[in-house]
């Protein structure tokens, strides 16, 4: 059995905090800087925050220009999964802007980063539920109310991505309900392939003996070729 893994992307994937830091610049709301990827807990007035989003539905294809926080993570991601065969879900809340679906957009930027054929399902509801309709192994999320969900909804396992090592408090709680927590992309990444390492160790004897009654196993050239990395285009080039 290979892993099946999903990430949440804002916070995760993508630098959504600063990007709407630029937002709000460009649509002429100065001074306090909007410091978080939850609406409700911005220290910007509420008026502030829909002027803002109006601004980026207005935005053509807002989401294609994002920067990722940690750039080549997105190929290494792809790269284990294609040698481990993992099955790899994104999965967003993300509002539509002008220009193309929300959809569309993520998946173009995916490619982007040098992940190919990117499945991303953009559902606003729980996702907890998700992870059980999808019969997912690991969820990686930023937000601890996503994995308190996730944890609480299915048998999938959470992990907390928490780019500030100062929130304690955040990273308390997360122990205390059995979800992991990690600092960066990176750091998840380890994490997935140590479990795929340990789920392999405990399957080994079983596909040894496998091997002693079905001959040799299958060779490997039938998987498709990994996409050439020189197709990834990054934006500025
Ligand atoms: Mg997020």
């Amino acid at each position: 059995m290979s892993l099946r893994v999903a990430f949440d992307i804002d916070g995760v994937l993508a630098d959504f905090r600063t990007a709407f830091r630029q937002a709000a610049t460009d649509a002429g709301i100065s001074g306090r800087a909007a410091d978080s990827d939850s609406p409700s807990s911005d220290p910007l007035s509420s008026r502030d925050i829909k002027a803002i989003w109006d601004h980026v539905k207005r935005t053509p294809n807002w989401w294609t220009g994002l920067q990722p926080y940690e750039p080549g993570q997105l190929v290494r991601l792809y790269e284990l999964a294609r040698r481990w065969k993992w099955e790899v879900v994104f999965m967003t809340r993300r509002p539509s802007t002008e220009g193309d679906p929300v959809q569309f957009q993520t998946q173009w930027w995916i490619e982007q980063q040098g992940f190919y054929y990117p499945a991303v399902v953009t559902v606003p509801g729980s996702r907890g539920e998700l992870a059980n309709a999808l019969r997912l192994d690991v969820v990686v999320d930023d937000q601890l109310l996503n994995c308190v969900d996730v944890v609480g909804g299915s048998t999938a396992k959470a992990l907390l991505l928490l780019r500030d090592a100062q929130d304690k408090t955040a990273q308390d709680h997360a122990v205390s309900r059995g979800i992991g927590v990690v600092s960066s992309l990176e750091e998840a990444i380890d994490v997935l392939e140590h479990l795929h390492e340990s789920v392999g160790e405990r399957r080994g004897r079983l596909q040894r003996l496998a091997d002693w009654f079905g001959g040799a196993r299958k060779p490997q050239e039938t998987t498709l070729p990994v996409p050439d990395k020189n197709r990834v285009h990054l934006r500025n080039e």
